[in-house]
């Protein structure tokens, strides 16, 4: 069955409405009567010319034919949402607006079905990318009822998208009130949200504090241990800096392609030698964490830095297919000249700065920079980095 031709659950809810109105027309009549019950027969027959034009593709017609009908009550209600949802899924969310609003209209409706039609209503608008109407539904049925915690939930992507972070901490903190947030983390992202925008104002001590509201929340946030280390520097404080990144990596190892940058930038700021025999001690004799320094090095636009050029060995014999093509063409790797691996280190950052190295790990989403926050799927901490040019799949990064 195509993507886009109606499901098979509404035409099965057409037809049993259908004939629904179809048997309570012969029941009304007396079992076994010449004549139906006509309201009953002209409902049935507006069902079935609904869904005719349904299943021949003409979907402005079926929804005429629906709005039309006056017969949405709590019966037939179900109906109606079916194809309202089926509208929204096809993507056709101004027809799937329409059902939802002919729906809410009925003033006989229960409160259940009342409810149901005000929170398919704001996912049309959510889908719609009509915030503020959305807004306005999701607020109401938050305030209580049995929708109120995916209604919050919608009130927290809402604010996501429109980078409302102030108003995004106090939904997560009345959904964590009454339920599990999908992200737990997200809060303590919010907070660095929140950090970034004052620490690009000069408001350091406004940064300062979301920083420690961040780690109320969450212990060992490595987003906000690098915005700290921002802020060192900013403040002439390189040793402190170099300090809070070198921690970041130690927990978060993954995380040395955006702290190695910073580090440099401290050592650049200072002579202080305490920096560089930290710095030092990150190029321990273990290769493969020699080949990771290169490889973020490179990856981060630092290849001229010179421990790139002392680290470069170590990453193409970690990575053997990319040994194998040096070796192919140069000879031993280890045998390399200064300006041959300098050469070799630009040649592999303008390739690596063009590949999409991180990959969400929830959907797969795939970009060469990296977000706290998947722009496919809106996860929090998703974003890994993956192996080297993928030539090697056994060389994951960690
Ligand atoms: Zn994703």
């Amino acid at each position: 069955m195509p993507a886009d031709s109606p499901s098979l659950l509404l035409i099965a809810a057409l037809f049993i409405a259908a004939a629904a109105g179809w048997l309570f027309g012969r029941y009304r009549s007396g079992a076994g009567a010449s004549q139906s019950n006509p309201t009953a027969n002209r409902l049935s027959e507006e069902y079935f010319r609904g869904l005719s034009f349904l299943l021949d593709e003409e979907p402005d017609k079926a929804l005429e034919v629906f709005l039309r009908m006056v017969d949405v009550d709590n019966d037939t209600v179900e109906t109606h949402f079916a194809l309202g949802n089926l509208y929204r899924r096809r993507g056709e969310v101004e027809r799937a607006i329409r059902v939802h609003e002919n729906i809410m209209a009925r003033p006989s409706l229960r409160d259940e079905h009342r409810v149901h039609a005000m929170f398919a209503l704001g996912e049309d608008y959510f889908r719609a990318g009509l915030f503020d109407r959305a807004e306005r539904l999701f607020l109401q049925l938050a305030a209580g009822g049995s929708r109120h915690v995916p209604a919050l939930r919608y009130l927290l992507r809402i604010y996501e998208q429109q980078r409302d972070w102030e108003q995004a901490i106090a939904t997560h903190r009345r959904l964590v009130a009454v339920a599990s947030p999908e992200h737990p983390t997200a809060i303590a992202h919010y907070h660095c949200e929140l950090a970034e925008q004052m620490r690009a104002k000069g408001d350091f001590e406004g940064a300062r504090q979301q920083l420690h509201l961040a780690r109320d929340v969450q212990r060992n946030f490595p987003r906000g241990a690098l915005i700290r280390a921002d802020i060192a520097l900013d403040m002439n404080q390189p040793e402190l800096a170099a300090l809070l990144c070198q921690r970041t990596v130690e927990l978060h190892p993954k995380l040395l392609t955006l702290a190695l940058p910073r580090v440099m930038r401290a050592m650049r700021d200072t002579d202080a030698r305490a920096i560089e025999r930290r710095f030092q001690s990150w190029m321990r004799p273990d290769p493969v964490a020699r080949a990771e320094l290169a490889y973020a090095a490179i990856v981060a636009g630092l290849e001229r830095e010179p421990f790139v050029r002392e680290c470069l060995p170590d990453l193409l014999r970690e990575d053997s297919t990319l040994g194998e093509i040096v070796s192919a063409t140069s000879g031993d790797p280890a045998q390399l000249s200064p300006e041959q691996r300098t050469a070799l280190a630009t040649a592999l950052g303008r390739v690596l700065r063009r590949t999409q190295r991180y990959r969400c790990v929830d959907c797969g989403f795939a970009s060469a920079a990296h977000f706290w926050q998947c722009p496919g799927c809106r996860s929090w901490d998703a974003f890994a980095p993956v192996a080297l040019l993928d030539l090697t799949p056994g060389m994951q990064r960690r």
